[in-house]
């Protein structure tokens, strides 16, 4: 069976590296907020060509903390309105919810999955004040698009990178928002990804900064004054020591999965696939290679008896879930359309050639 993310593999090489920095954290007896935080924080700013980084538990916590912060420094209120995609993992929305501000769904572009920005300005009311662009399956938004409407409305830029490290690194220069700040998730599928849950915020906006590295660890920065009613959401020794560990090779391990996505692209030839968009650019780190079908539980079978593991992202839109029972009745016919026919082939730094090829002579015989 080929499976579709082979987490042990990925993690091997690191065995002997791994042991070692469990040792010395455990002979430092430092385990939260020290030397290992520190130096990821460093390390992973200066990665992604930011001014600060502030480690956190997870990626929705970032995202949480990111509104909770704007909203102690008062460019956010309780009840404002963000522009979010409707098709996303369900944690961008969730997020919002959580910092008590109102999700606003807008459609994606059939093409990219990632939100259409024509379609944003219909949504924009008085009450809209920020929105939470997403890099869907690791291929950025079109954030010079997003980031122009944002001028124009004075809104607040949020992105939400849990699929997409390192995506942006190569495109700075062109597409930087000097104000905005980014999520990272290292939950351990993700193209950084740790062994257990962790996260992160990258930002150059240095009063959000500050105020995200008191709301991370109960809204205080000198032990015992409390500035902020904030919450406990730091980045631990351990899991911050095997980022560090990991960090150096993200760039070959996101050119792997480049290199991957572009045989598909190229090798697959089956009219009854729809392969994803892609300009070959570094806009995108291919943390889910998605193709769609018509009928996908005939397709995903036809892999599964010929021993290739394949996984929906995602079966059911947000607005169609259970816990949104209020936007059960709207209908965002693209988003649906992309649930439905949605399936993601294998893709990872440790997937072999030869496994590539077997995935494409089984799909071009489908
Ligand atoms: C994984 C993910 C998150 C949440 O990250 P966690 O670390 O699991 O909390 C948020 N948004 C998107 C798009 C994700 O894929």
């Amino acid at each position: 069976m080929i499976p579709f993310l082979d987490l042990k593999k990925i993690n091997k090489p690191y065995e002997t590296a791994f042991q070692e920095k469990l040792k010395s954290v455990l002979d430092n007896g430092w385990y939260i907020l020290g030397k290992e935080v520190e130096t990821f924080e460093k390390a992973f700013a200066e990665y992604c060509q930011s001014k600060f980084c502030i480690g956190v538990g997870n990626g929705f916590d970032a995202l949480v903390l990111i509104f909770k912060g704007y909203i102690e420094l008062g460019k956010l209120k309780k009840g404002d309105e963000v522009i979010v995609p409707a098709n996303t993992y369900i944690a961008s929305i969730l997020a919002i919810l959580q910092a008590d501000l109102v999700p606003v769904l807008v459609e994606p572009r059939l093409e990219t999955y990632n939100i259409n920005p024509e379609l944003i300005p219909e949504k924009i009311t008085p009450k809209t004040k920020a929105i939470l662009a997403v890099h869907l399956y690791g291929q950025l938004a079109e954030m010079n698009k997003i980031n122009e409407l944002a001028e124009k409305h004075s809104l607040i830029v949020v992105e939400d990178a849990a699929q997409s490290h390192g995506v942006e690194k190569n495109l700075k220069s062109k597409i930087y928002n000097l104000k905005s700040a980014i999520a990272y998730s290292f939950y351990p599928g993700k193209n950084l990804g740790c062994l257990g849950d962790g996260g992160a915020i990258t930002t150059n906006d240095e009063a959000l900064a500050k105020v995200l590295f008191s709301l991370r660890n109960y809204g205080s920065e000198k032990k015992y004054h409390n500035e902020f009613v904030g919450v406990n959401s730091r980045l631990d020794e351990l899991q911050a020591g095997f980022l560090n560990l990991k960090l150096p090779n993200l760039d070959s391990d996101n050119e792997k999965r480049r290199a991957i996505a572009e045989r598909y692209l190229k090798e697959i030839k089956n009219h009854k696939i729809v392969l994803p968009f892609w300009d070959f650019s570094n806009n995108h780190v291919f943390h889910l290679f998605v193709i769609r079908t018509e009928n996908r539980e005939k397709l995903q079978e036809y892999l599964t008896q010929n021993n290739i593991q394949t996984v929906i992202h995602y079966p059911i839109p947000p607005h169609k879930q259970k816990a949104f029972s209020q936007w059960n009745n709207l209908s965002f016919p693209i988003t649906e359309k992309i649930h439905k026919e949605a399936l993601s082939l294998p893709i990872s730094p440790v997937l072999t050639e030869s496994e590539v090829d077997y995935i494409i002579e089984i799909l071009n015989q489908y």
